[in-house]
């Protein structure tokens, strides 16, 4: 079956290509998708701006938009089984987080759903009785979104969410590597009553299939989420014709633990901050910054633990996390900690493969501990996107948020203490856009996402997400038109 939606219709790829997609826990094949050129993304762009300017879909009310996602949310609540085994077959990752993956979907879509008519602009007081002024939202246009691979249809449900609660037409470009559960949402929106040339999507790599998307004039936003790189191309090619831009990309965020913190929950948070999803998390805790008097004892509990964590495939009930999500990706990750170890990490747990020959065929790599670390080196100023946890200390309040600041990200970070004023202290010093005070991770769709610095540009989810795919215009009705005289007649 032909894997692209365009124009309310499957189609295969004009550039011919295909690709084969393999479980990463175990290099089985999943199936083979179409991977498309820039003709393919050529034809979805021109059926998004036919289906926005001349379709019935920019006149739906804002209402009926909510509840077509309203409708949405059920349909995915249905397939939860079926979407939650995709996901986990394309990304290796736990069925388990896959389900709860796809609760997050669900209330994604509920959340814009409901607020796609909540705020319906403003009648502006001139004080003039003759005029009538207001603002109003319209759809920004024709939108480009591009995402990434570690929660495929959750960071898809992000954008495509928010674009249609707006009332825009979109292009989908999933990642390569995950496109099972995008081709799934298509059929979802089908059923779900939206008019054909709204939603399209083209599968394929960011070069052939992603690039147009940026380029092309009939293109009004591309909102990208994934690695700094290509955010930077993206950012410049899109200035040509200066696109609105969305940026969610990278992140090296400190999880700070003060000793007066609670020891057995911030021990326990430090694995799960760095280690859930194999630190394929964009918000991973991956630099663990620990008051001096605490190092030692935080850190022989976290390595001690880090070596007995389970790894395993998707449907093992007995594994804790799984495999990276490709053997490039795992190469990365292997010359990211030979890097710090050259520059004089040391080595505390992993660094290395598994040696159990079950996990042989997939791309698995062990929860690795680098302690002794710096500020100046690149393991903790780098994103490895992998287990890596770098271990630096420090003295004081001052010196924690000095250190835990000295990045070009600002994405996220945690600060675990007792003292709750000494907490806030630390959050409102922190330059990121989530700050977790004795938590780590937890997000919820009413609240804005997004980075401070270089991990992104504008926000996802809350009302901001929302914002992101509207023009905000001011409409001015002259309702007593008469001549001025300003000038001689
Ligand atoms: P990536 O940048 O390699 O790819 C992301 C997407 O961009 C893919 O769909 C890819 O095909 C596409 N792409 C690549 N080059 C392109 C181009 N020139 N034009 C258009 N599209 C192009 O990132 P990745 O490896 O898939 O994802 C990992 C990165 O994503 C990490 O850096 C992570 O921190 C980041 N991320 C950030 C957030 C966030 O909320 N800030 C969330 C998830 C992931």
């Amino acid at each position: 079956m032909p894997d692209n939606w365009i124009a309310g219709a499957w189609v295969g790829a004009r550039a011919g290509g295909r690709r084969e997609i393999r479980c990463p826990a175990d290099g089985t094949l999943v199936a083979e998708v179409d991977e498309s050129g820039p003709e393919d993304t050529e034809a979805a762009i021109a059926a998004a701006r036919e289906a926005f300017d001349t379709g019935p879909w920019r006149d739906t009310s804002a209402r009926e938009r909510g509840n077509l996602l309203l409708r949405l949310a059920d349909l995915l609540e249905r397939d939860t089984a079926v979407i939650a085994k995709a996901e986990s077959l394309d990304t290796g990752k736990r069925f388990v987080e896959s389900e709860y993956d796809v609760a997050d979907v669900v209330s994604v879509v509920r959340h814009f759903g409901h607020i796609a008519d909540a705020e319906a602009g403003r009648m502006v007081d001139t004080g003039n009785p003759g005029v009538v002024s207001r603002i109003v939202h319209e759809p920004v246009g024709v939108c480009g979104l591009i995402t990434p691979w570690n929660y495929p249809l959750l960071q898809v449900s992000w954008k495509v969410a928010p674009c249609l609660a707006a009332g825009n037409t979109f292009v989908l470009k999933p990642s390569e590597l995950t496109p099972h559960t995008a081709i799934h949402l298509m059929k979802l929106l089908d059923e779900a009553g939206l008019p054909a040339g709204v939603a399209n999507l083209v599968l394929g790599d960011g070069a052939n299939a992603g690039a147009l998307l940026s380029e092309d004039p009939r293109v009004d936003l591309v909102s990208f989420t994934g690695g700094l790189a290509t955010g930077k191309r993206i950012m410049a090619t899109a200035s040509n014709t200066a696109k609105r831009i969305a940026l969610e990309l990278g992140g090296k965020n400190p999880n700070i633990v003060f000793a007066d913190a609670d020891y057995d929950t911030a021990l326990d948070f430090a694995l799960t901050a760095v280690f859930l999803h194999s630190g394929q998390v964009c918000s991973a805790g991956a630099r663990l910054v620990v008051e001096e008097s605490l190092h030692h004892r935080l850190v022989d509990d976290i390595v001690e633990r880090a070596q007995r964590i389970r790894l395993g495939g998707p449907f093992d009930d007995k594994a804790e996390t799984g495999p990276l999500t490709s053997a490039a990706h795992r190469d990365k990750v292997e010359a990211y900690v030979a890097a710090g170890l050259a520059e004089g990490a040391e080595l505390r747990c992993g660094g290395k493969r598994p040696e159990d020959p079950a996990l042989a065929d997939g791309f698995y790599y062990l929860p690795t501990v680098l302690d002794r670390c710096t500020s100046s080196m690149s393991v903790t100023q780098d994103e490895s996107f992998g287990p890596v946890l770098t271990v630096e200390s420090f003295a004081d309040e001052d010196e924690a948020v000095r250190i835990a600041n000295d990045s070009i990200y600002g994405l996220a970070g945690a600060v675990w203490t007792g003292d709750a004023g000494k907490g806030q202290r630390v959050a409102a010093r922190l330059r990121m856009g989530t700050v977790w005070i004795n938590d780590y991770h937890p997000y919820v769709a009413q609240a804005e996402w997004g980075g401070y610095k270089q991990s992104g540009i504008g926000r996802e989810l809350g009302h901001a997400g929302l914002e992101e795919y509207r023009e905000t215009k001011h409409i001015w009705h002259n309702i007593a038109p008469e001549p001025q005289h300003w000038f001689s007649s």
